[in-house]
């Protein structure tokens, strides 16, 4: 019997499959077994053409195909160049010997010739010191697994040759480098005018991963200020610009290129929950799969439907999302930075000095709200964005800080917390290890505790808070969290304070 090794993914997991091909004398026909799936069943008719297009012949006898291991769903075209190897093999046109040494995937046409498929990374991510025969269309975004050895090909033909020796294919080495320099630039904060409070709270945001939520008026400013925030975000490590392109590559049509920037999403609040959170027929990644590693933004909160705002709940709390898919359960990773914005009030200028807010008080608290519960109990940061005139961009850059300074500070700042946190940043303590590594000193705690009677904060503020605090101590270096953190995390819950005022 022959073996050829191939395997395929579900969700970013990939899996072996083994194609075993037996020939035995009786009737010449192709019998395939393992393959409860539509498409795979259409590939017979494919390779027996394709076979004969390349120059070869099937031997005219009683061939078994088996797909191994049954139990799991194999769909989709990229077992056709093993199978028909398989096959050519049977007719000794290759020596089986040589499948033990490569992974071989790949769709046929008609004509022999290789189709490129989506995910090959997360195939030769999975299999590193291995080597794989890919179609030349995805052989490259299968080479960024540096470890893997991937010779890339373009017909049937070309592999069998490869395989006996007549042709030298060389394993493909991508340039890194030569990407990075390509690498997208976001707008820089060094363009915004004004609006400095805003700034260092998105600061503090990107240095403890902490969501945030921007409140103010139409035209302040909050989505082009919001747009910026991914260019103080660190750099992606390579390991999570391979986990950013796995989740690209099999979101859409790809090309090929290595992910080198954190993303930045902004679904539309029209969008439905499968857009977000993935799912559906096709089981693809959702919004908050895409913005894995990155941002999320979503402008005009209170518009969201109420469904989609629940459906954000588990991926905040778990950093990924399960969907479904007929048997199978698929696990995204969603591990975002969620930033949001919103007006006051329906009309959009509650607490403007220049404009009088014309909404009633019910319809303040209606609006408002829309986001309580699962979303803005999982925001740590609130911050009111007024209105600066009609110039928010300013070509004179000389005085305002560069993105590239504040992103220096935020990456010394999680520098400190992923030493001291064990691995975490700032947002995801517990409240055991605040009270283990955020307590504030004495005068802190005292401020706390006037502010807790005062504002009437419940006790989740209270630990968001402190969070906060222990971030803004660790922009400064600071061991202890001390009175001037606390009373600077306080200004962050402005909804709590607008609330009480519209109250
Ligand atoms: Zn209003």
């Amino acid at each position: 019997m022959i073996r050829v090794k191939s395997c395929a993914y579900i969700g970013i997991r990939a899996f072996e499959v083994n194609i075993e091909v037996d020939r035995s004398s009786g009737l010449p026909q192709l019998i395939t077994v393992g393959l409860p799936d539509a498409s795979v069943r259409e590939a017979k008719e494919r390779i027996r053409t394709a076979i004969k297009n390349s120059g070869f012949e099937i031997p005219p006898e009683k061939i078994t195909i088996n797909l191994a291991p049954a139990d799991i769903k194999k769909e989709g075209a990229t077992f056709d160049l093993p199978m028909a190897l398989g096959i050519l093999a049977a007719n000794e046109l290759i020596p089986a010997s040589i499948f033990e040494k490569y992974f071989f995937c790949g769709e046929l046409a008609l004509d022999g010739s290789l189709r490129p498929f989506q995910g090959s990374l997360i195939l030769t991510s999975h299999f590193p010191q291995s080597s794989f025969v890919l179609p030349e269309g995805c052989a490259m975004e299968a080479a960024w697994a540096k470890k893997a050895a991937i010779f890339s090909v373009r017909t049937l033909k070309e592999v069998v040759d490869f395989l006996n020796g007549k042709t030298v294919i060389e394993p493909l080495n991508p340039d890194p480098e030569a990407f990075l320099k390509e690498s997208p630039i976001y707008p820089d904060f060094a363009e915004v005018r004004g609006q400095n409070h805003v700034k260092r709270a998105l600061e503090i945001a990107a240095s403890g991963r902490h969501h945030i939520l921007l409140v103010g008026p139409p035209g302040s400013g909050k989505t082009m200020i919001s747009k910026r925030l991914p260019s103080i975000l660190p750099p992606p490590s390579w390991d999570e610009m391979i986990d950013l392109t796995k989740i690209k590559s099999v979101s859409e049509q790809h090309d090929g290129g290595l992910v080198l920037q954190r993303p930045f999403r902004s679904p539309h609040h029209t969008s439905s929950a499968i857009a977000l959170t993935g799912g559906g027929s096709s089981a693809r990644p959702g919004e908050v799969s895409l913005a894995h590693l990155g941002a999320l933004f979503l402008d005009e909160l209170p518009e969201f439907k109420r469904d989609v705002l629940e459906s954000l709940r588990a991926p905040m709390e778990d950093g990924q999302i399960t969907v479904s898919r007929a048997k199978n359960q698929i696990t995204y990773p969603a591990h975002f930075l969620l930033i949001a914005a919103m007006n006051p009030c329906p009309c959009g200028y509650l607490g403007e000095p220049t404009r009088r807010c014309r909404c009633a008080l019910n319809q303040i608290q209606k609006y408002q709200n829309k986001i309580s519960g699962p979303i803005l109990d999982r925001i740590d940061l609130q911050i009111e964005v007024p209105r600066v005139g009609s110039e928010f961009l300013t070509k004179d850059t000389h005085h305002a800080e560069s993105s590239e300074v504040i992103r220096a500070r935020v990456i010394r700042a999680q520098t400190i917390q992923m030493k001291r946190n064990k691995g975490k940043l700032n947002a995801q303590l517990t409240p055991n290890e605040i009270r283990k590594w955020a307590w504030p000193d004495p005068n802190g705690l005292a401020l706390m505790e006037t502010a807790m009677k005062n504002l009437r904060l419940s006790a989740r503020a209270y630990f968001k808070i402190l969070k906060i605090a222990r971030t803004i101590a660790d922009l400064e270096a600071e061991e202890k969290v001390a009175k001037k953190h606390v009373a600077e995390a306080i200004q962050y819950r402005g909804l709590d304070r607008m609330s009480l005022r519209a109250g």
